[in-house]
């Protein structure tokens, strides 16, 4: 028989009502005699209600117990789906990260996934029963409850569905699928049907929160298609699977932004190119992404980080700086990143000339430019951030043309 593996996202979980009513989806999938696995998030904003919980009591919270923390708003979600299942006749059984045998790394609060265990998921299916797994967690080889980084449910689903073979994994969320933008800010933002796991890792990696950048890995290596579709709307949604077509056409395929962005400028430093390597190595150890750009002219290091890491990064520049590998740190915040993503965009100079001139020609400042081979990013004031990603999708030829808009 077939598994499926569907997830449900804060939104799609966010009152009993809903919960009744994923539940219904789900048993239609056990109807037309697939073995499903459910992965659920926290139910609505409980992640963000346990972090600023958090702040209260303490300024600099330890990871472990932060994992401890946060890892409990999806226990709430698997126990009540599971009755939910249960209360219409379906044999269910929910399972934490460490029931369900997701065994990490032991970067807690960032961690990856290293193996599953999925004997006790099979085991289960085996005997009929729908498995209702805590998505964003996982255990460590030292038996501590780790999660998988915010939005990190998306890839206990993808992760699953590679271990079991699953046939696909159904994204449900609160958008109709994957847009050009985010339909949220970007109104005339078009839904698109299809597109390859690298499309897709480029969107996600530079901002479309849609999807976890960590879940299409995992898809991607054992080939398991994604599908990502609401969960209050019919229609198809948006396939994730296979490689990029080259169409000949524009290689612009859509505009994210990151909104809450800040930059570190690090500067009195001898060697900046062995500066920069033992930074990204030491980054790269904390699972923490971030641009780093060497300013022209100044003996300057830019950094933009995820407001989130910022306080971590702060402690590696910390340490380095009493080891005198540079002399001054400086940080700025209210800052955003608005990014143009194609494919091979750096042998495409025009497309940084244009977004400029956009960004310009709507009195929009730019305060610094990056590219990579899949982005053209500009660096803006946050308040300017979705006048930007709008105009630049207009200007880059994206917009919807049919009269309807985004149905959010
Ligand atoms: P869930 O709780 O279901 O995981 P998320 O909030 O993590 O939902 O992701 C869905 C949100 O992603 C949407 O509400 C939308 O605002 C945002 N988003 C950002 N970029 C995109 C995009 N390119 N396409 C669709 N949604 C996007
Ligand atoms: N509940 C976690 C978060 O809000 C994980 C997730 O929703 O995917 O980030
Ligand atoms: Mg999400």
């Amino acid at each position: 028989m077939s598994t499926i593996v569907q997830k449900f996202g804060g939104t799609s979980l966010g009152s009993t009502e809903r919960i009744k009513l994923m539940a219904k989806k789900v048993i239609l999938e056990t109807k037309k005699g697939h073995d499903v696995v459910v992965v659920v998030s926290a139910m609505g904003k409980t992640t963000d209600t346990l972090v600023q919980l958090a702040r209260e009591i303490s300024t600099k919270p330890r990871k472990r117990e932060m994992d401890m923390l946060l890892s409990t708003g999806e226990q709430v979600s698997i126990s009540l789906l599971t009755m939910a299942l249960q209360q219409e006749g379906i044999e269910a059984i929910s399972f934490t990260g460490r029931q369900a045998g997701i065994q990490t790394d032991s970067v807690l609060g960032n961690a990856h996934i290293e193996a599953i265990d999925t004997s006790r998921i099979k085991n289960e299916l085996a005997k009929g029963k729908v498995v209702v797994v805590a998505g964003f967690q996982g255990v460590t080889s030292d038996g501590d409850i780790s999660t998988l980084g915010r939005g990190g449910s998306d890839t206990t689903a993808t992760a699953l569905a590679a271990a079991l073979k699953a046939e696909r994994c159904d994204i449900y969320t609160d958008v109709q699928g994957v847009y050009t933008s985010d339909p949220r800010f970007v109104p005339r933002a078009s839904k698109i049907a299809s597109l390859s796991y690298e499309d897709m890792l480029s969107l996600a990696t530079m901002g479309a929160g849609v999807l976890h950048p960590r879940a299409i890995k995992h898809a991607r290596v054992h080939q398991v298609p994604i599908f990502i579709k609401s969960s209050f709307e019919k229609g198809k949604g948006t396939l994730v699977y296979g490689q990029s077509q080259e169409n000949g056409g524009t290689p612009v395929i859509g505009v994210t932004f990151e909104e809450n962005v800040q930059r570190v400028d690090v500067s009195g430093f001898e060697d900046g190119k062995s500066l920069r390597t033992a930074l990204l190595q030491k980054l790269a150890a904390h699972h923490i992404q971030a641009d780093i750009y060497k300013q022209p002219y100044e003996c300057t290091l830019t950094l933009l980080l995820k407001e989130q890491d910022v306080q971590e990064v702060l402690s590696i520049l910390n340490e380095m700086k009493i080891k005198r590998l540079f002399s001054h740190i400086e940080q700025k915040s209210g800052l955003s990143k608005v990014s143009v993503i194609g494919r091979n965009i750096k042998s495409h100079p025009d497309i940084k000339v244009e977004m400029c001139k956009i960004l310009l020609k709507n009195k929009i400042r730019v305060k610094m430019v990056g590219k990579s081979s899949i982005s053209v990013t500009a660096v803006v004031q946050k308040s300017q951030v979705h006048n930007a990603a709008e105009k630049l999708h207009t200007g880059f030829g994206l917009d919807y043309v049919v009269m309807e808009q985004a149905v959010l």
